[in-house]
């Protein structure tokens, strides 16, 4: 998946493949300028884009994969932003708390269904309720194993109507967490700190933000949660109008995600 980059030395463009880490040690093939691209993306934002774009190509059963893989991968943001906010509040240090976290995280890291599991109880512990959306009808999970494991070739419309069910989810959530999702974010952040430490005085750093169907919805455009904003009203029980919210949401932000695309892959 290979996307454009400019060189800080030039302003020509690179181009290079997304990484898994959103960080690309690059050398300008134009003027052999060194530098560093950081992309300031979470893992579930990454997946449900190139799920969007699959959708949007034509590509319905492979779409399904990524929706899945970013809800999951959203389960253990929320883990994580919880358990971070949680040892802030009761006066932790961050380093230690991370330290604790990314050593509870490796023994559910395997098995989605552990993650699940501890999902639930951050979403408990949260919010003070049951997290009734979980059940596999609102979370579409026999659709999602038809299409994955046994090979169901899906409709669009029906990829359609999943694919608004996860963004509904993780839309409703990133909005109640509001701040809380600063503490996540700042893991990456350090990821990409400590990595900038090994690097030359010759390299150039460079931080971008991508544009994307959640980080858009948080950071600009219309009826957007922005970090800190009051929680929304109602909870996330299979709210009626999913598909309004993803319908509005492709609408405003499907066409900046033509990026993945570009250079093909
Ligand atoms: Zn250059």
């Amino acid at each position: 998946m290979l996307f454009p980059t400019v060189c800080p030395s030039c302003g020509r463009e690179n181009r290079t493949e997304f990484t898994d880490s959103g960080v690309h040690d690059l050398r300008c093939a134009h003027c052999q300028g060194r530098y560093c691209l950081f992309v300031r993306k979470q893992k579930f934002e990454m997946l449900f884009d190139l799920g969007t774009r699959a959708l949007l190509d034509g590509y319905a059963r492979e779409a399904v994969a990524s929706f899945a893989a970013a809800l999951e991968r959203f389960f253990e943001f929320y883990v994580k932003a919880f358990a971070l906010e949680r040892a802030a509040e009761q006066g932790g240090e961050f380093g230690d708390a991370r330290a604790v976290l990314d050593g509870t995280w490796r023994h559910v890291a395997s098995q989605s269904e552990r993650q699940l599991g501890m999902f639930a109880l951050a979403y408990l512990l949260r919010e003070g309720r049951e997290p009734a959306f979980l059940d596999s009808k609102s979370l579409g999970a026999d659709f999602r194993n038809r299409v994955i494991h046994r090979g169901y070739l899906p409709r669009r419309a029906e990829v359609e109507e999943y694919a608004a069910r996860v963004f509904s989810l993780i839309d409703e959530l990133l909005g109640r967490l509001g701040d809380a999702a600063a503490h996540a974010e700042l893991l990456q952040e350090l990821t990409f700190a400590a990595h900038r430490d090994t690097l030359g005085d010759d390299v150039i750093s460079v931080f971008e933000e991508h544009p994307g169907m959640f980080r858009a919805r948080r950071f600009g455009g219309q009826g957007v949660n922005k970090l800190g904003a009051e929680k929304p009203a109602h909870a996330p029980h299979a709210p009626p109008n999913s598909m309004q919210k993803f319908a509005q949401a492709l609408e405003e932000r499907g066409a900046l995600l033509q990026t993945f695309k570009s250079g093909g892959g």
